[in-house]
């Protein structure tokens, strides 16, 4: 199941990390502003990430990717989380879905698909989500029944970023709804809304209106609905084979929890670098806020945090990268990172007093965003049993 890695060097991963960086100084913060409070998709900053391969980053080059390393697109993901965290959804949830392919799928449909999401031609994300069916995806109703060569699939997913201006998803539906327990029943479609071959718009894949949300702006959330929508098993039941889909989901979610993290710690530096910052020009009783000790005790913590949150994100993608068991890891990456970076969003808010209220400053913004890394890839409530759970399994008496 492991795939091939491209080890690049240290000084091959900095000049890529240069170069992002150079790109989000001109291209990206200046407009973030307008664009999260307009809720603007950011059209022309997905063309650049894909000049810059990011639909492919973590694809391995056998089929035209980056093939870096979970450890190098985590810094890439904290880099770009950490001047706006929506434009790293947008290829993140793209590679859930290219990961599934590659760890999954046939070699037919590795090499069908997997150079379409490379250039970002193809562009899309996991759905998994039902309106009565979240954390207990055994409750989806979305079900493909076989009929002939074809799945005809029917059911309604929400909550889908890249819904609308994506162009597939990975689908989890029932293909057995009887089965017990309900996981074995699943399986995993590609989903594409345009048939690539003929360039036909499926007519049973329908996209719902974008979801307004507290944050994670730009970037689209959507219901989709699937009526009588056909698919064949050899282009797109993953693997070829019923009955995976869960498996494939939590797969798929290992690399996605190792993103959440290195978003959180975007979020996080960020936070902590315009606390600093701000806290050595603020006056308040003759000296700059950051002298009062209890802006210092802000500080600090938010530094420890943010610290911490790094290495775990760093030791859960090492895991990933080497192939060892990973949930524990990035369990814990992604519960400690995004908790610290909800607390270093609220701690940067009072240390700007009224400023950090205000949509003139980035730190409503982060304040906003932050929520969402505790829900996504699987809540912090289930992070928790399933560090627990590892840490028995681990630990037998
Ligand atoms: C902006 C946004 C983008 C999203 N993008 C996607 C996407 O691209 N694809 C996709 O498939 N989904 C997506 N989601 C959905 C997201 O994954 C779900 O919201 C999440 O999995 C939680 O499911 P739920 O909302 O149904 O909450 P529920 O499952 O109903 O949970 C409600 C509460 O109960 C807790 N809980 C549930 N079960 C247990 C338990 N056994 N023990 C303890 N506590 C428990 C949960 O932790 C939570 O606090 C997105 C959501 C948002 C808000």
């Amino acid at each position: 199941m492991s795939k091939a890695i491209n080890q690049i060097s240290d000084s091959d991963e900095r000049s890529i990390l240069d170069s992002i960086s150079k790109w989000l100084q001109k291209d990206v913060a200046p407009y973030v502003m307008e664009m999260e409070h307009d809720d603007v998709y950011p059209h022309e900053m997905v063309e650049q990430m894909k000049e810059f391969g990011l639909f492919g980053a973590t694809i391995s080059p056998e089929y035209g990717g980056l093939g870096l390393s979970a450890s190098t697109y985590a810094k890439i993901v904290m880099m770009i989380a950490e001047e706006w965290m929506s434009l790293s959804g947008i290829f993140n949830s793209h590679l859930m879905m290219a990961t599934i392919v590659e760890k999954y799928g046939t070699t037919f449909q590795k090499e069908y698909w997997l150079p379409k999401f490379v250039t970002g031609e193809i562009r899309g994300g996991l759905a998994l989500t039902e309106a009565s069916a979240g954390t207990d995806l055994s409750g989806i109703r979305t079900r493909a029944d076989k009929s002939g060569e074809r799945y005809v699939i029917n059911g309604t997913k929400t909550w889908i970023s890249n819904g609308i201006e994506g162009g597939a998803v990975a689908l989890l539906v029932k293909t057995d709804v009887a089965a017990t327990p309900a996981r074995k029943g699943m399986s995993m479609f590609i989903a594409p809304k345009v048939d690539p071959d003929t360039s036909r718009t499926y007519s049973g894949y329908q996209t719902g209106k974008k979801l307004e949300k507290l944050g994670y702006k730009g970037i689209d959330s959507s219901e989709l609905m699937f009526d009588d929508y056909e698919l064949d098993a050899q282009r797109h039941l993953v693997g070829g084979k019923e009955g995976r889909g869960f498996y494939m989901a939590v797969g798929g979610l290992e690399l996605g929890r190792i993103n959440i993290a290195a978003r959180s710690c975007g979020i996080s530096r960020r936070a902590l670098r315009e606390a600093t910052a701000y806290s050595q020009t603020r006056e308040t009783f003759g000296q700059p806020i950051s002298q009062h000790q209890a802006i210092q005790l802000k500080l600090g913590e938010m530094a420890t945090r943010t610290r911490a949150s790094e290495l775990l994100t760093q030791d859960a993608a090492r895991a990933y990268d080497v192939g060892e068991r990973c949930d524990m890891e990035a369990g814990m990456a992604k519960y400690f990172s995004s908790e610290s970076a909800v607390e270093n969003a609220l701690d940067a808010m009072r240390i700007h007093g009224g400023y950090g209220y205000s949509k003139e400053y980035p730190i409503e913004r982060l304040y906003r965003e932050a929520p969402l890394m505790c829900i996504g890839e699987g809540t912090n409530e289930m992070q928790r049993i399933i560090i627990a759970r590892q840490q028995i399994e681990r630990n037998p008496v």
